[in-house]
């Protein structure tokens, strides 16, 4: 009866997982933000490593791992996957349930794996600077812990919401010697135009994007550097699914049902890419693939596939994507790093060809669930990995009510423990369920720039 189970370092994946090789078209491309023609790299040199942009728009099936960025990697990786036995005991279901467990890296998240990755690059290239923006704070220490590594600057614009509710995470990433500054702030143009129309405003990750994306491309020494939604984001993520793949192979099983929670869309995309690859390519046509999302942010179910921007101020790509529209200001929810108004292209791609199936929840019903699972797994899980927990709970449910035996696996992205003021409000019955704000996402989608 094995709970925990582990692959030795040298197991862990050489090669990242491209599934661009395996979709049966090509991605649709960026579109420049002026002119609104396909972007060449030499649109994105003034912010991204050579390298990064190569590996965003490669159709490669695998892209190696340097040496460099393995060896940091091996810190905390391969991670662990567990068979959740208490939480099925609780749930008297006759399903499997397994989840591969990413808090274990030193900031907790399963960020610092693209975080490494995409310092490393931007090291070997000269810069000596990284700008970013962060949602719950958890991107921003991931990549202040990976620049702290490799002995670059760091400058973290902090959703204002987030600032306030998780003064930890700010510490955090002072602590790795990154500076954080709560977005929108007064150091860009983009900050101060949206200061200037509301100051009490909560701010938002497209906000903080404008933010960041504006103060590397006014300094020579500085790139941008995103922490999810990307290619290159997702492809670093790969690690986790193609070790789940070998853990829950040593456990003489498959999974039927793939469950991950989706902000923009990386740790999603880490742990199910490969085994959309297997559902594509017909290895396994039959795993059904689900995206968890909020309520309050419904990118996914509610969301309009079509071309769009990345941030507030349109200074990004256009992307085809699921979104709410660019300047949609989504209610401030407990699960932060959940507050992104558009989604990973690839996942949304797989999402609208019906290869990925979206639910979203409200946040009650997430925190019961996360409240289920430390009462039995003992992890007290961050508010995001809970809407993953909360799915493959309804998964099991289902189960023991039509006796299936189906196996779950579900990444459990990240720990808790920078957010008890969220478990605190909930447990005060203080935590609002906010409904989706209709004619709010309605407006903003009638001010797309593009219509797909
Ligand atoms: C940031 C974060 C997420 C959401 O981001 P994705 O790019 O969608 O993965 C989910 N879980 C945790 C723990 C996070 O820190």
């Amino acid at each position: 009866m094995q709970t925990k189970i582990l692959l030795d370092e040298g197991e862990m994946p050489k090669r990242w997982y491209n599934i661009q090789a395996d979709l049966p078209t090509p991605m649709d491309p960026p579109l420049h933000p002026v002119t609104g023609k396909p972007a060449t790299p030499d649109d994105l040199r003034h912010i991204f490593p050579m390298e990064l942009i190569r590996q965003e728009m490669s159709t490669e099936r695998y892209i190696d791992i340097p040496g460099e960025v393995r060896d940091i990697l091996t810190l905390w990786r391969p991670s662990p996957l567990y068979r959740a036995r208490r939480l099925e005991a609780a749930l008297k279901t006759p399903a499997k349930i397994y989840y591969k467990w990413e808090g274990v890296s030193p900031p907790g998240s399963h960020k610092p794996n693209t975080a490494i990755a995409q310092a490393y690059y931007n090291r070997e290239e000269g810069i000596e600077r990284l700008a970013t923006e962060t949602g719950a704070g958890q991107w921003g220490s991931a990549l202040a812990f990976a620049t702290s590594l490799f002995d670059m600057d760091c400058t973290v614009y902090m959703v204002r919401a987030s600032y306030d509710q998780k003064p930890y995470r700010k510490s955090m990433m002072q602590v790795y010697g990154a500076e954080c500054i709560p977005s929108p702030s007064d150091r860009t143009q983009a900050g101060r135009a949206v200061l200037a129309h509301d100051p009490e405003t909560p701010g938002s990750l497209g906000i903080a994007i404008s933010e960041a994306v504006e103060d590397a491309a006014n300094h020579d020494n500085t790139n941008y550097s995103l922490g999810s939604v990307l290619n290159h984001v997702c492809l670093h993520q790969t690690v986790i699914g193609q070790e789940a793949e070998e853990q829950v192979a040593i456990a003489d099983d498959y999974p039927d049902v793939v469950i991950g929670c989706v902000g923009g869309g990386s740790n999603y995309a880490g742990l199910t890419f490969p085994f959309a690859g297997a559902k594509l390519t017909g290895k396994h046509p039959d795993t059904e693939l689900i995206a968890v999302e909020p309520a309050a942010c419904p990118t996914l179910t509610k969301g309009l596939y079509t071309y769009d921007f990345g941030d507030v101020a349109g200074l990004t790509p256009l992307l085809r994507m699921f979104t709410l529209g660019h300047d949609f200001i989504p209610p401030a929810i407990h699960a932060g790093g959940l507050r992104y108004h558009g989604a990973s292209p690839l996942v949304s791609r797989l999402v609208h060809d019906g290869v990925v199936r979206p639910v979203a929840y409200h946040q009650n019903e997430v925190f019961e669930a996360a409240l289920t699972f430390a009462r039995t797994e003992g992890i007290i899980v961050a508010p995001e990995a809970a809407h993953a927990v909360k799915a493959a709970i309804d998964q099991a449910l289902l189960c023991r009510k039509t006796g299936e035996e189906k196996v779950i696996l579900f990444n459990n992205s990240g720990h808790g423990n920078f957010d008890f003021s969220s478990y605190e409000a909930y447990l005060a019955g203080k935590l609002p369920d906010y409904e989706y704000p209709l004619e709010l996402v309605k407006e903003s989608l009638s001010r797309l720039p593009v219509r797909g």
